[in-house]
């Protein structure tokens, strides 16, 4: 069996749809094997996203995605990474398609850093390596 990291980033805890996002997961029949609600520092989300560090929008991520809590999730099923990427849509809320979360939630604020609502894990390794930055324990 798969297993994703899920965040509902700051701006879909500010705007209460954790229960929506989660909604749409286990409609779809992936199961949450483990949740938390947490502020990240500065040291997780630089390592979650030390693949985008010297980027343009690094700084404005990393101050966006501690800007408020966020919620983490291990969300497991068949071929769930592919599957949560699909129910998110493309990073873009403008352009994501309707019936996705980003597609159907989703605004554009004319920030420096794309608001999206969510974050999934792209590949196993990935996955694997988020999990244990959020989930030390599992
Ligand atoms: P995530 O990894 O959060 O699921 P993603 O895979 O769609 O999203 P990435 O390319 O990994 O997107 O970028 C991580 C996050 O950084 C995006 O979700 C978005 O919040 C922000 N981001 C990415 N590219 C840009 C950009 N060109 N301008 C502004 N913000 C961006």
């Amino acid at each position: 069996l798969q297993r994703t990291l899920v965040l509902v980033k700051p701006d879909g805890v500010a705007r209460q749809l954790t229960g929506e996002v989660l909604r749409r997961i286990e409609a779809k029949g992936y199961s949450i094997a483990a949740l938390t609600m947490r502020h990240a520092d500065r040291d997780l989300l630089t390592a979650h996203y030390a693949e985008h560090e010297g980027k343009p929008f690094f700084e404005p991520l990393l101050e966006f995605m501690s800007s408020g809590p966020v919620v983490a999730a291990i969300v497991e099923g068949h071929g769930v990474i592919e599957g949560f990427r699909t129910l998110a849509g493309t990073t873009n809320p403008t352009s994501a398609a309707p019936g996705s979360i980003r597609g159907d939630l989703g605004r554009e604020w004319g920030t420096a850093v794309v608001q999206n609502l969510v974050h999934g894990s792209d590949a196993v390794e990935s996955a694997e390596r988020e999990i244990g930055l959020w989930f030390p324990q599992q």
